[in-house]
């Protein structure tokens, strides 16, 4: 730990800081969703997040200002508040977002502030930024939790806007590194990525990487839809059901075998 590293003036974005979350990450936790993302992900349940400019977002009819500027210090000074939580549960912080990788000094300041604290740390990523950026985090982080959402790089492009190479490289060297407990997240989503050949083949690759701790299954909702029309956006999986609980116990038993990893449904 540098001393004279000043954590607390680094600013950065938010739009939103979750209390008592038990999904992310051990125990119970503090969420710190960061504004901005480099994906447009289809079935995107935070599109607030997704801008890094501030918006306007409508909410049960009133207007809502979405985004902050904040700085390090006054955010870890909210998160602390919850640390007799943590410490009785193994909980911490968790970065989320958007992508806490599109602002990486301000991630860097949150998650090595924690750790000056001696809070746990977490952050819900698909690591597309170079491997540098990732690199100068992995230091001060507890848990890595990593979405890979296919392996197809042309079916990824067509629902999250961008091709997955750069995020496969990065979770084998984030795997390799074993400086941070890496959990692999999937989202299983219909008509992207819920067929059995579809998962067998995210989960045989997490079963390739080294030092996995778990695999998570977590099935497509539609609780963000009212946040598109809140943004004047069109939400373009309306017509796209949650899969069934069969379902995924099917896709469960297939990412057990097709990974020999721990393997669960839900965060
Ligand atoms: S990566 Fe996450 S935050 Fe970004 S668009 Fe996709 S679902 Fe939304």
């Amino acid at each position: 730990m540098d001393e004279t590293y000043n954590y607390r003036e680094v600013q950065g974005r938010i739009f939103d800081i979750q209390r008592y979350s038990i999904h992310d990450g051990p125990g119970i936790r503090t969420i710190v969703f960061l504004k901005g993302c480099v994906l447009r992900c289809l079935w995107c349940c935070n599109p607030e997040s997704q801008e890094f400019g501030i918006q306007t977002m409508t909410v049960a009819g009133e207007k809502k200002v979405i985004g902050e500027d904040t700085t390090a210090g006054r955010v870890l000074d909210i998160v602390e508040r919850d640390r007799p939580y943590y410490r009785r549960s193994g909980g911490g912080l968790t970065l989320s977002g958007g992508e806490s990788l599109c602002q990486p000094e301000f991630a860097k300041a949150l998650l090595y502030g924690a750790k000056m604290r001696g809070i746990n740390t977490a952050m819900e990523s698909m690591g597309c930024a170079k491997y540098e950026v990732i690199e100068e985090l992995l230091p001060y982080l507890d848990d890595y939790l990593l979405d890979i959402k296919h392996t197809d790089p042309q079916k990824h492009k067509r629902f999250t806007g961008r091709e997955n190479n750069l995020m496969l490289e990065n979770a084998a060297r984030i795997a390799q590194s074993g400086m941070t407990r890496l959990s692999i997240r999937v989202p299983v989503v219909p008509t992207f990525n819920d067929t059995v050949q579809e998962i067998a083949a995210i989960a045989a690759f997490a079963g390739r990487l080294k030092n996995v701790y778990r695999l998570h299954l977590l099935p497509y909702h539609r609780l963000g839809q009212d946040k598109y029309e809140g943004l004047g956006r069109e939400y373009r999986m309306k017509d796209i059901l949650p899969p069934a609980g069969e379902k995924m116990e099917l896709l469960l038993r297939t990412a057990r075998e097709a990974s020999g990893l721990e393997c669960q449904i839900g965060g």
